[in-house]
């Protein structure tokens, strides 16, 4: 068998259009939503992931507003800025890139944001929300592994779902996710015994450990499933690469269908941060949710 390829960038590339399409929607009512993100440091990749979701937005329409603070800046402060951001009215999402440098407390700098603007879905009352089942902001790689699950599957409900990693920002709210549409779910992770066996009896198999290439393919069951949420930097041949945490060549031939990496999961992320950002905006708005933009 071979696998079909699920394209995240192409399905990405369809969210940003509709997506666009809400923005203009809003635009027409006087509203343009806007999306805040707050940098702190000099992180390298923190800077790329901050500059690519600036450029998405705009390209979207929406209002983007970078506010990058020196890495001294004090927990007061960024607190101060975070207050200051979910009172203004120009901002209906509102991310603070992590890690933060560790004099800064990143449960209390999450949970200062306002819930209702959190477009990246860690606040507590959202964790507490999806948890109960109820509408919330959805952390955005879980919510695009579901679309592209949705798209795919059609529905969910029935199917054994297992995710290898838990934690808090993809492995338990995809698990959520997951439970909430009806799939029978599993999580493993390091102290997971047998995970080999674990795995295949996934029909849907989330990998999201961090691991270059450590599930191959003959842990996967045939026609399964398979989404690699990995990101791992690596060299071959003495060249910079970049692999999930699956071996996608060999998992290819068992697999009914999987994500790419690059090209799978990663450029759904921020696709899936704008959609949460006019998400953010109707429901502040009272205006109806953004149709297939949520979970
Ligand atoms: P974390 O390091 O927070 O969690 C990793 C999880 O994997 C932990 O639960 C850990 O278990 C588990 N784990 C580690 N080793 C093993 C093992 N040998 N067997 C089974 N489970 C194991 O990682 P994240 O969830 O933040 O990220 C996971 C991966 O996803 C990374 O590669 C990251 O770069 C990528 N990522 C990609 C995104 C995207 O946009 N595509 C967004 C976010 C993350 P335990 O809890 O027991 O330690």
């Amino acid at each position: 068998m071979t696998a079909q390829i699920i394209d995240g960038k192409a399905f990405a590339a369809k969210v940003r259009v509709s997506v666009a399409e809400h923005v203009a929607t809003l635009k027409a009512k006087g509203v343009t939503p806007g999306l805040a993100v707050v940098l702190v440091g000099e992180d390298p990749a923190s800077q790329v992931y901050v500059r690519n979701k600036g450029q998405q937005t705009v390209e979207v329409g929406m209002a983007s507003f970078e506010h990058k603070l020196d890495a001294s800046t004090s927990e007061a402060d960024l607190l101060a800025l975070i207050q200051r951001l979910n009172k203004d009215p120009k901002v209906h999402g509102i991310l603070v890139q992590l890690p933060l440098p560790k004099h800064l407390n990143s449960d209390l700098v999450i949970n200062t944001i306002e819930p209702a603007k959190d477009v990246d879905g860690f606040h507590i009352s959202n964790v507490g929300l999806l948890g109960t089942g109820q509408k919330s902001m959805v952390p955005c790689t879980p919510l695009g592994c579901l679309m592209m699950l949705r798209d795919h599957h059609g529905s969910l409900a029935g199917l054994d779902a297992v995710i290898v990693g838990r934690s808090n920002i993809v492995g338990k709210p995809m698990a959520q996710l997951l439970l909430n549409d009806s799939c029978t779910v599993t999580i493993a992770h390091s102290r997971t015994r047998d995970l080999q066996s674990v795995c295949r009896r996934a029909d849907i198999l989330v990998a999201a450990v961090g691991r270059p290439e450590m599930i191959p393919g003959d842990w996967v069951k045939p026609g399964a499933t398979v989404i690699d949420v990995g990101i791992n930097r690596i060299e071959r041949d003495g060249k910079a690469k970049l692999v999930g945490d699956v071996h996608f060549e060999s998992a290819a031939k068992v697999a009914g269908a999987i994500t790419p990496v690059p090209g799978g999961v990663g450029p759904m992320t921020i696709a899936c941060l704008l959609a949460n950002t006019v998400t953010a905006c109707c429901r502040s708005l009272g205006l109806p949710e953004p149709a297939g933009l949520t979970a």
